[in-house]
């Protein structure tokens, strides 16, 4: 759904959700007689038709962008884009005004030009693997606010005339006071994702199985934080695939399971991903990652300024649109952003592997059940129709989380308790040490 976003919007929210469970590579340990081999589990669970659903999600993770930027093309050569801004001068002299006009119209355009796509991605290719159980007026209501929370939500139009008035101001420097801008706008977004965003298209609420919240609690103890902000959602409703994240920042924080996730995994499968989650939360990766992508923005936006002059420079005179200022040029930025993010993709991917690596380690430092580790990773696999062992290419430059594959091993060898290593990420305080 996050694809029906102005990319703007899309790069601002990046770094909201750190989706579940995560692994990393090391050889494989040879599975003790008797023992069940979760790699050959994992391996027979990939059956043909699991490959075609899951080599179809690679195709559309490339092809969503690259529709997107053809889109934005296409409402410059039809000079779509500037009778949209005709009309927004016409209605308004105010900047608020005709960027509420122009992007309305814009976004709606695009809204419509990418439904076949989103409909195939969302809901199609779903059904056609059993992965979904929402209808199909269930997904268009969500594709209908998803639009109009993008465009009305409280904020949006006033920060990017905020933005425009910027890139008026200065058509060539405008990149320094976006990027500049990122980080509180960036801030804000994680804040108010799990309290405004999440609660508009599902419904949440604090754990219910009262046995599973106290062995929750008890863990969350044992990492030092507080477990009461433990959620689950309401996706069965929509989806038979199982995940769990950590969202929000500062009060809104808090460690979201879905309710798919809670059927399908056994209990200490469970308490294994929460430690995972926990390590999300006890490493701060949420705020890093914001460090990170605010950091990258200013590279982000000084490329995306270039690669727009270079459109306008080439294409500018045809498309009676020459300057950046100019509120028909809203989708050069845009596609240009789009670039920009496919540039960056492998390498804000390698560092997402390397966070949730983090929370791997420190799951099992936490519980010291790597079983249970390895057998939720193979369940994701199964219920996910997930590729284990991906190509090489598709890791580098897809995945935000390491192969399955990958983390299923790890889960099963990484044990430096046993020889005695100390901890990497997990350090129980002294008062905590009896409890375990
Ligand atoms: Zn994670």
């Amino acid at each position: 759904m996050r694809r029906w976003m102005p990319p703007l919007f899309a790069v601002l929210m990046l770094s909201i959700v750190c989706a579940a469970v995560p692994g990393a590579a090391a050889e494989a340990p040879a599975a003790s007689a008797g023992a069940r081999d979760y790699l050959a589990e994992a391996a027979a669970a990939f059956t043909p038709e699991n490959r075609s659903y899951s080599d179809t999600r690679v195709f559309l993770m490339l092809a969503g962008p690259l529709y997107g930027i053809l889109a934005g093309l296409l409402l410059m050569f039809t000079g779509l884009s500037a009778r949209f801004r005709d009309i927004a001068h016409g209605l308004g002299h105010r900047l608020y005004v005709r960027v509420l006009v122009y992007f309305t119209l814009y976004s709606t355009t695009l809204f419509v030009l990418s439904l076949p796509l989103a409909w195939f991605e969302e809901f199609a290719l779903e059904h056609q693997y059993g992965l979904s159980n929402q209808t199909l007026l269930g997904w268009a209501g969500d594709s209908v606010k998803s639009l109009v929370f993008s465009i009305f939500a409280v904020g949006v139009v006033p920060l990017l005339a905020l933005a425009w008035a910027r890139v008026q101001a200065s058509p060539r420097g405008w990149w320094r006071w976006i990027a500049l801008g990122t980080l509180p706008v960036t801030l804000a977004a994680v804040v108010l994702q799990p309290v405004v965003f999440d609660p508009m298209f599902n419904k949440f609420t604090p754990l219910r199985d009262a046995e599973l919240r106290g062995q929750i609690i008890s863990l969350a103890a044992r990492a030092g934080i507080p477990g009461r902000n433990v959620y689950e959602v309401d996706m069965s409703s929509k989806t038979k695939k199982i995940n769990a994240y950590v969202s929000g920042f500062g009060a809104s924080q808090r460690i979201v399971l879905w309710d798919t996730a809670l059927r399908s995994l056994k209990r200490d499968e469970i308490l294994f991903v929460m430690g995972h989650e926990m390590g999300h939360y006890v490493l701060h990766h949420i705020w890093k990652y914001v460090a990170l992508v605010s950091l990258g923005a200013f590279a982000g936006f000084w490329l995306c300024a270039r690669i727009a002059e270079w459109w306008l420079a080439a294409f500018g005179p045809r498309w009676g649109v020459t300057s950046v200022s100019d509120l028909a040029a809203m989708p050069v930025l845009l596609l240009s952003l789009t670039m920009v993010t496919l540039l960056a993709m492998p390498g804000l991917n390698w560092v997402s592997c390397l966070i949730e690596h983090e929370s791997d380690i420190y799951a099992l430092e936490l519980t010291h059940d790597n079983d249970a580790g390895a057998r939720a990773f193979l369940q994701l696999a199964k219920d996910n129709r997930s590729n284990p062992e991906p190509a090489e290419w598709v890791r580098i430059l897809l995945y935000d989380h390491p192969p399955l594959g990958d983390r299923i091993r790890f889960a099963l060898e990484y044990r430096p308790w046993e020889k005695g290593e100390p901890n990497r990420f997990y350090h129980p305080r002294p008062a905590n040490l009896a409890a375990r």
